[in-house]
């Protein structure tokens, strides 16, 4: 028994270096990744309630010179971990800036968002700012058409400063979005104080609001919050039709889901915008 003991503690000994062993090669692979400027974004579209398109949700994808596209489960956690994500970030403020630039004439005319995700520890950095008005500047992107979702676990910091940094952003014509709302800490005294422009209903209330009551009232409850303090509500992960009309009885704003389109590379999103209106 004592044997087996000890060949158990070699076998653990092993797997963990070889976790780390993986972890570090990733880490390696980003780094690479970041010099090379590897990571692309996708867009998923976003509609109203007449099915029009009303903007876009940006989408980090990393292509991986052997393994293809990469999702960003993938690589967000160690980038996290890492602190990669500061430069990753970057790039994303850049290529998204580019793009909105790019479709200058079609989101003017429209009145599309483009929203990017930006992570706490990205948020946080004193650069921060300076980073978002610098990539507004050199692409000639339009402030009022760009977005920012955060995520609730922001909140956890220094609120101060988290609405300290928004107001700055506001003042710069950007715009917020509160993602995975209802997954976190979201405390609603915080909540009024912060200068946002929609909540975003988490894609696990959206899956079982058919068959689930709580998700259901969760939903609900949810856009009537945000309508009565001003705010837009859009619902992600919407897959069909059903879910679609019960989030609309409740009131819904906005819509993203495989419905209406999976995240894609940038020139498939025009086509969207013609895409009709489900009925
Ligand atoms: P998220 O912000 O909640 O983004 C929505 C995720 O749901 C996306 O996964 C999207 O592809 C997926 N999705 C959209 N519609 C549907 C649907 O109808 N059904 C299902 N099952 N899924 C749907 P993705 O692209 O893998 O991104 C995962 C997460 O990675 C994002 O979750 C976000 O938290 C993070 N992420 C993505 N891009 C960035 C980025 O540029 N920066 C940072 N910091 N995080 C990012
Ligand atoms: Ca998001
Ligand atoms: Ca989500
Ligand atoms: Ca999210």
């Amino acid at each position: 028994a004592k044997a087996e003991g000890r060949n158990r503690l070699c076998f653990y000994g092993q797997a963990m270096r070889d976790r780390l062993t993986a972890r570090t090669q990733l880490e390696n692979e980003l780094r690479e990744a970041i010099e090379a400027r590897q990571f692309i974004l996708h867009y998923q579209p976003q509609v109203d309630a007449a099915g029009r398109l009303i903007g876009a949700e940006a989408l980090l994808r990393w292509l991986h010179p052997r393994r293809g596209v990469v999702p960003p489960g993938e690589v967000i956690p160690i980038a996290e971990e890492t602190g990669l994500i500061l430069p990753i970030g970057h790039q994303v403020i850049e290529l998204a800036c580019a793009q909105l630039a790019q479709w200058a004439g079609m989101a003017d005319r429209a009145g599309l968002t483009l929203s990017i995700n930006v992570s706490a520890r990205q948020f946080r950095h004193a650069g921060f700012v300076d980073d978002v008005r610098t990539a507004l500047r050199d692409t000639g992107a339009n402030p009022a058409r760009l977005r920012i979702e955060l995520t609730e676990s922001m909140l956890l910091e220094d609120i101060d400063e988290v609405i300290e940094r928004m107001t700055e952003l506001r003042s710069l014509g950007v715009s917020f979005s509160l993602d995975d709302f209802g997954t976190g800490y979201s405390s609603l005294a915080y909540l009024k104080r912060l200068p946002l422009a929609e909540l975003k209903i988490d894609h696990s209330f959206v899956r079982d609001v058919l068959v689930d009551a709580n998700d259901a009232a969760i939903a609900r409850t949810i856009i009537a919050l945000a309508h009565t303090m001003g705010l837009e509500v859009i619902a992600e992960g919407v897959e069909t039709e059903a879910q679609r009309a019960l989030l609309a009885e409740g009131g819904c704003d906005a819509y993203q889901g495989y419905l209406f389109g999976r995240p894609a590379p940038a020139d498939e999103l025009p086509r969207t915008a013609r895409a009709p209106a489900p009925s």
